[in-house]
């Protein structure tokens, strides 16, 4: 059962869905940013501005691309995505911490929220 990644966009380059956004200027590099980073759907682009800015990366041949909107949206779909899967990691890793001897992460004890599976 398991469920096809339906990607966003593909590389115009390679034709890989590994595609993230750059997020472009001074970023706090926090806990939260560093998951992000770590999922593959955001990379940093520096304070370099390409002109026309380049919105969309590939991880598979690293290299820019996407100046269009279509591509700023794209770019606004992953870094959104990103962002709620940094937290929601980020909270299961704090809940980890807490000293607690049970494991039973697995047997339903949190109630997982994925859209779409709601009657
Ligand atoms: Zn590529």
């Amino acid at each position: 059962m398991a469920r096809p990644r339906t990607p966003d966009v593909l590389c115009p380059h390679c034709q890989s869905d590994q595609v993230a956004c750059v997020i472009y200027g001074n970023v706090e590099c926090d806990a939260e940013w560093l998951e992000m980073i770590f999922s593959g759907l955001v990379t940093g682009g520096g304070c370099m501005i390409y002109s026309p800015m380049m919105r969309l990366f590939c991880n598979a041949c690293k290299k820019l691309f996407g100046t269009d909107e279509e591509s700023r949206q794209i770019a606004n779909r992953l870094y959104r995505r990103a962002r709620s899967t940094a937290r929601r990691r980020l909270k299961r890793r704090r809940a980890e911490e807490e000293p607690s001897r049970e494991t039973d992460d697995h047997l339903g004890a949190s109630t997982p929220t994925k859209p779409g599976t709601r009657p």
